[in-house]
């Protein structure tokens, strides 16, 4: 499979000039997505090339890592705006903390890491908007803006934080 993408490489390769940029994102914003496949950033947010930083996992949760990202973006590369994107019918929704207890069975060992596995996107969008303005490495926390993007309307649905 990955053979296909690489041959897909080399046309875009073909096509592609050089269109000069450096590696600030024009828009000033980093995305913290779901890595569905369902999700199409770019299209569905109007981006283009150099707009902005994508950054994605499994939920579009706030992790470290995640935060790691966000402070790199913010401090190092000029973006002041974040916006969270979850998304309906998401494979978090249906695994819980047992996973790493399963995990651990099966391979004799448990992750270090938290599954984050969340019951309500709704929710789950509300907390990681609060790690993200209570994070001390963050120096631009104003806009926080976070969202739920419906898989089978392509329409973005804003989250109160006050809900
Ligand atoms: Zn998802």
């Amino acid at each position: 499979m990955t053979d296909r993408l690489v041959e897909a490489n080399q046309r875009y390769a073909d096509a592609f000039r050089d269109p000069g940029m450096d590696a600030r994102p024009v828009l000033h914003v980093a995305v913290v997505a779901c890595m569905d496949a369902r999700l199409d950033l770019h299209a569905a947010l109007g981006l283009d090339l150099g707009d902005c930083h994508t950054i994605r996992n499994a939920g579009g949760v706030v992790t470290d890592d995640v935060i790691r990202s966000l402070t790199i973006s913010q401090r190092a590369l000029g973006t002041t705006s974040v916006m969270l994107v979850h998304h309906t019918g998401c494979g978090m929704e249906t695994l819980t903390e047992d996973f790493r207890h399963t995990l651990e069975d099966e391979v004799g060992q448990r992750p270090a890491w938290a599954v984050e596995a969340f019951r309500d996107a709704d929710q789950d969008v509300r907390q990681s908007m609060q790690r993200v303005r209570t994070s001390p490495f963050l120096p631009h926390t104003d806009d926080v803006r976070g969202f739920v993007f419906d898989v089978t309307t392509g329409l973005l649905r804003e989250i109160d934080p006050a809900d």
